[in-house]
């Protein structure tokens, strides 16, 4: 049974805000934490804080058990092997890890196939890359609505052989789910890295990566009920065995002389420095968090919150949808034509509702649609029919105030 009340005193941030009712309806750009997660954190910091890899003494070695003990919980849950589970600081980091170390693989002739509707973090590392290789990047544009265009993303990928193609799981501004499995396929077929940015999807959709295919695939902790501060890269073993280092220094290495320095096997040759240890013990919480719970009834009740969402949207004349509202994880964007997102998100704060506004960090993909920015209200399952409720009365008393 999917026990809504009971899963949300599960979330103190849901329930702490005295007697003011707030709805967080911006779960896209953070999701809330469960107690086991902020309590794994206060535990390690007050009982178990130290440093992993390196001593001998028990606190050490027990910190480094957890440590690994929690990589291969996070690498089971995506499907993947220990080693192929690389810690980062976020998806950015991830990305950007994966555009440097394929520095060598590129030549001038080659082309990195991206989308128009990627967020920043998976335009900008690519676009580096071209700088550094000479190669040309290009990318793979959107229909009016705002999807992905697939016939054209397929006839790119047949004509331009690209030596890379990334693009996301889930767009982050408009919530759509791009069909990455058959588009993977093909890049992989004409001989390209691939890289699938799961940032906006490790929560809702649960990827296996033996399923879908990638080479390569990147989520933030802090969007999957984790810390914020942590990430992590999928890459198959024999890929990341191929990238070039990203950041050098101590704990990646195997052996140091002054002339000459061998690193360690991946994963540990991407992971230098002290790793986010509290963050990763806690996003391990959060993992085993979400197992624990019934994962059909849970996407059944987002899948009905979202229905009602954009039902109860589209009722409103001035409020015009993005996106496809079929395959989606839950995340709408919308605009008002008369109204600045801005003025609609902060009026709808003073009503107690969190939500974002603006251009998501997805500006090409606002260029291509025609729009500023937008509104976008990103659900998650420990949200409500009621908050909805809220939303909409609220969202048509600011719509009537500013007319
Ligand atoms: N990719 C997508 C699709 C995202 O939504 C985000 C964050 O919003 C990122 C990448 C970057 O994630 P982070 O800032 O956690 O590195």
């Amino acid at each position: 049974m999917f026990d809504i009340d009971a899963i949300r005193q599960d979330f103190p941030a849901l329930t702490q805000h005295g007697d003011t009712e707030r709805v967080y309806f911006d779960s896209a750009a953070t999701a809330h934490k469960p107690r086991c997660v902020i309590d794994t954190l206060t535990r390690f910091y007050s009982q178990e804080n130290a440093n992993v890899h390196r001593g001998a003494h028990q606190l050490s070695q027990q910190a480094t058990s957890r440590y690994e003990r929690a990589r291969q919980q996070v690498a089971e849950f995506i499907g993947c092997q220990h080693n192929e589970l690389v810690w980062t600081k976020g998806a950015t980091e991830a990305i950007n890890l994966v555009a440097y170390g394929l520095t060598a693989q590129l030549q001038p002739k080659d082309v990195i196939l991206i989308t128009e509707l990627e967020h920043h973090a998976n335009i900008v590392p690519w676009q580096q890359l071209a700088k550094r290789t000479g190669a040309t990047l290009m990318a793979v544009p959107v229909t009016p609505a705002g999807l992905l265009d697939t016939a054209q993303a397929e006839q790119m990928i047949a004509q331009y052989r690209p030596k890379v193609f990334a693009l996301a799981h889930v767009s982050n501004a408009l919530g759509n789910i791009n069909p990455v499995k058959v588009l993977l396929c093909q890049a992989k077929q004409q001989g390209a890295w691939t890289l699938v940015d799961g940032a906006q999807s490790l929560l809702h959709l649960r990827p296996q990566m033996a399923d879908l295919g990638c080479d390569f695939f990147v989520f933030s902790a802090h969007k999957c009920l984790g810390p914020t501060g942590l990430g992590g890269l999928f890459g198959r073993f024999s890929c990341l065995q191929q990238l070039d280092v990203f950041q050098t220094g101590g704990e990646m290495v195997a052996k140091v002389r002054i002339e000459h320095t061998e690193f360690n096997p991946p994963p540990s040759k991407f992971e230098t420095g002290t790793p986010n240890i509290s963050g990763v013990l806690g996003f391990a919480a959060a993992i085993e968090y979400l197992n624990n719970l019934d994962s059909a009834a849970l996407a059944a009740h987002e899948r009905s919150l979202m229905q009602y969402l954009v039902a109860q949207l589209s009722d409103i004349e001035s409020v015009s949808l993005l996106g496809d509202m079929q395959h989606n994880v839950g995340t709408v964007s919308f605009y008002v034509q008369s109204e600045h997102p801005y003025d609609i998100a902060t009026l709808l704060d003073m009503e107690g509702i969190a939500l974002r506004h603006g251009h998501h960090c997805a500006q090409p993909l606002m260029h291509a649609l025609g729009v500023n920015g937008t509104v976008r209200v990103s659900l998650a399952f420990y949200n409500t029919f009621a908050e909805i409720d809220h939303f909409i009365s609220a969202l048509r008393n600011t719509l009537e105030m500013m007319a």
